[in-house]
């Protein structure tokens, strides 16, 4: 007989909460099934292998922060046609290009869908394994200005170099103040081609000048980023808008303006645009 009060001290100063939790369960079903004892062993550490990958993954989505219910699943690629899903969806395995530190740069006007899918991009590679970390430009701007006052800002810098991706949202909306103190331009080029960046932007490059202290490190930033850069342009109307027209749309149009169709033409009607003046069908 084995002293069960023992084997649980050791297991849980071995560190495997895992093993301790399952071992009676296995070892009675080993037992049970005369099991190999390498079968019971092994089974008993792939157990406690899921388990810690599962706790790191939670540990790292916290640490995320990402935006809640932003999914790539809830992700509408339909609407911005111009966007791969393909090409995303390679993205978020991750491997070569965080590997090699390069950029992802989402374009867009507001509310075309660029913070929905620069989180769900990071959730998925949460869930592949890699650490994100995503924040408001503007949040992260101010922290480092904290630590650039207190004369720790490489040591905060260093600190973010844990995530194998920044996610910055909303770039342009830094302000004049907060560029002048070329914070960014530093976490810019510390992470050039070691560490990912996820950036997006309602503003093309052009208009980024206010972004940094002068043209010059605008320049220098700029290059940076696009040396190795995925360049994704959600040039569409907001998804909101337009949903919400779709809403209005559905509703069906006013009794006023509706027309007398035949039954053959009815499924033709739903497509109708707003201003009724389909094809009816009856010319062809
Ligand atoms: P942006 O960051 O470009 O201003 P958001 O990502 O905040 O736009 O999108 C605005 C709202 O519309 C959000 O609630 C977002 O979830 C939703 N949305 C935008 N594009 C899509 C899409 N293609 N599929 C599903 N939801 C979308
Ligand atoms: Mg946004």
């Amino acid at each position: 007989m084995i002293d069960t009060g023992r084997l649980t001290l050791m297991l849980t100063e071995l560190r495997l909460p895992t093993i301790k939790a399952v071992w009676l369960r296995f070892t009675e079903q080993a037992d049970r099934e005369g099991w190999p004892a390498a079968k019971l062993l092994s089974t008993l550490a792939e157990h406690e292998l899921a388990e810690r990958a599962s706790r790191r993954i939670e540990r790292h989505l916290s640490a995320a922060q990402l935006p809640a219910g932003k999914s790539l699943d809830g992700f509408d690629f339909t609407a911005v046609p111009m966007v791969s899903k393909a090409q995303v969806m390679a993205l978020t395995s991750g491997d070569r290009w965080l590997d090699e530190g390069a950029n992802l740069i989402l374009f867009g006007p507001p509310g075309g869908g660029k913070s929905h899918l620069a989180a769900g991009i990071g959730l998925a590679l949460v869930e592949n394994g890699y650490r994100v970390l995503y924040t408001r430009t503007t949040d992260l701007v101010q922290r480092l200005q904290v630590a650039r006052r207190e004369l720790t800002l490489e040591a905060a810098i260093d600190r973010l170099d844990k995530y194998h991706l920044l996610i910055l949202d909303d770039l342009a909306y830094v302000t004049k103040d907060q560029a002048e103190t070329s914070v960014l331009f530093e976490l810019i080029s510390a992470r050039y081609e070691r560490r990912s960046l996820l950036i997006t932007a309602n503003q093309p490059f052009g208009e980024w000048g206010r972004i940094f202290p002068d043209p010059a490190m605008t320049l220098a930033a700029v290059d940076r980023l696009v040396h190795h850069a995925t360049i994704l342009e959600l040039n569409v109307d907001s998804y909101r808008r337009r949903t919400a027209l779709e809403k209005k749309r559905g509703r069906g149009r006013p009794a006023t303006r509706a027309t007398v169709k035949t039954s053959a033409t009815a499924s033709r009607r739903d497509n109708a645009p707003e201003d009724g003046t389909c094809d009816t069908g009856d010319t062809q």
